[in-house]
């Protein structure tokens, strides 16, 4: 028998009565509950099952209220609402016993009565949550192995860790537990190696999951030492949050990779510039902006002069360093609002977001001279190339498609002018001004000519 409970077991029938008041009156509680019949069931159910507990050696205390834990977390109860119910019980055995002046004696025994209750039902709702989490382990891992994916392989050994993690706690043994040095974490190591930094590409993403997983082992080598010391309620809460920090992990992993694989679909292998099958939506999506926000908004179309020669002279190997190279070169000159495309094999297109004809032109044209000043070193071969370039603001009545294809009449221009040019006007691109075609063009289109603003 529990030392100076006894006393306690006399006044459980108006404790219970109050207790049940009190949560009837709560709408967060009562919906526990269904009538009046239900609730009288509980009340002497609940009150036997105390008055017995009282009695009880620890042992015998400890399985009631492990299985009262599971029985609750199986009815979906949360464990904060039954901790909570808990103190409320507390402080109507308190109420009623203030009345007993022979009780004083018998305080710290009836705290220590009901903290054990606590922490046992905890124990049972840990229990519970790791069987039910068990069930979902292996459907996940099952899933996972049929994946063929890189991140596949990390998300496995992820779940062996939680698995593995979970039997030490269910069987309360610390020789069971997975490795828990965080500089062997295999996240750890990843997220400081050159893959994680192609696939998470942000320095600020990171550090977010090497945050993550930090606390994850963190809370995890904390949670034996309150297992150790019976504080099972804790224990609920770090094992918790540990599978938490684990499935986010999980699911940002797999948030990166899959964003990694979209980007990669629609990027050029060779430059990394977008390929052309996100131009169509792009180029709708910012014409319709501009439009909207009646900003204006220009198109490009650059091309590699006479690069035929360049494979032919030096192999395709160069010519893809000078592409790759070429490519690198427009990326540092747009803004971080315009978006470059290879278009084909040594043409690009760059979508310039609030830019009018004048502005894009001056941009192609510092093109122009970066690319012909530069000279490319491909496997110490120096080799120098020039661009002709294309150049068409919006017009708010044409198609998207329109632009295109007068910036692409533009390109063609300057081709016929002698190339290592820019054309961006109709009537340098032979057109007049309702955009019929020219019969005669000029030869050539010196630079130097050209009416840059
Ligand atoms: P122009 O000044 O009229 O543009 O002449 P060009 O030689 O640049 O144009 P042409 O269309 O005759 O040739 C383009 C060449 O670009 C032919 C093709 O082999 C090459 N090319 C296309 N894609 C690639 C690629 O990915 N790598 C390499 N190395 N060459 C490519
Ligand atoms: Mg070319
Ligand atoms: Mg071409």
């Amino acid at each position: 028998m529990q030392s100076d409970l006894d006393r306690l077991a006399t006044y459980l029938e108006p404790i219970f009565q109050l207790f049940y008041e009190r949560l009837l009156s709560d709408p967060h509680f009562s919906i526990f509950f269904r009538g009046d019949d239900h609730v009288r069931d509980l009340s002497i159910r609940q009150r036997e099952s105390l008055r017995q507990a009282i009695f009880e050696e620890e042992r015998a205390l400890e399985e009631r209220y492990v299985r009262l834990g599971r029985f609750h977390h199986n009815h979906y109860v949360p464990y904060a609402d039954f901790a909570l119910g808990i103190d409320f019980l507390v402080q109507e055995v308190f109420d009623i016993l203030r009345e007993d002046p022979t009780i004083g004696l018998a305080v710290p025994a009836i705290h220590q009565f009901f903290r054990q209750i606590k922490e046992y039902t905890a124990k049972g709702y840990l229990d519970a949550l790791i069987e039910q989490d068990k069930h979902d382990q292996e459907l996940f891992l099952a899933s996972i192995r049929q994946s063929r994916e890189a991140v596949a392989g990390i998300i496995e050994r992820h779940l062996l860790w939680l698995r593995q993690f979970a039997k030490a706690v269910e069987r309360e043994d610390e020789e069971l537990l997975p490795d828990l040095d965080l500089d062997r974490s295999e996240l750890q190591r990843w997220l400081m190696s050159d893959e994680a930094q192609q696939y998470v590409p942000l320095q600020a993403d990171r550090s977010h999951l090497f945050d993550l997983n930090r606390r994850l082992f963190t809370d995890a080598s904390n949670l034996f030492y309150f297992i150790k010391h019976r504080h099972y309620g804790e224990a609920l809460m770090l094992y918790e949050k540990v599978n938490r920090y684990l499935l986010t992990l999980n699911n940002a992993v797999t948030v990166f990779f899959t964003r990694f694989k979209v980007q990669e679909l629609v990027r050029d292998p060779l430059t990394g510039l977008f390929n052309r099958k996100l131009l169509d939506d792009t180029l709708n999506q910012r014409v319709r902006l501009a439009q909207l926000s009646r900003r204006p908004f220009a198109l490009v179309i650059a091309d590699i002069d006479d690069f035929k020669g360049i494979n032919d002279s030096h192999g395709h190997l160069t010519g893809d360093c000078v592409l790759r190279q070429v490519a690198e070169l427009m990326q540092r000159y747009i803004r971080s609002s315009d978006t470059a495309f290879r278009y084909g094999g040594e043409e690009f297109l760059l979508l310039l977001t609030d830019t009018c004809a004048a502005g894009a032109a001056q941009l192609a044209e510092s093109l122009r001279r970066a690319v012909s000043d530069t000279c490319f070193d491909c496997n110490g071969l120096r080799l120098k190339v020039t661009l002709s370039l294309g150049v068409a603001e919006m017009t708010h009545e044409e198609h998207p498609r329109q632009l295109i294809e007068r910036a692409d009449r533009h390109l063609y221009a300057a081709k016929h002018r002698g190339k290592n040019c820019v054309v961006h006007h109709p009537t340098d691109a032979g057109e007049s001004a309702n955009g019929q075609p020219r019969p005669q063009l000029p030869p050539l289109c010196p630079q130097t000519d050209l009416p840059l603003p």
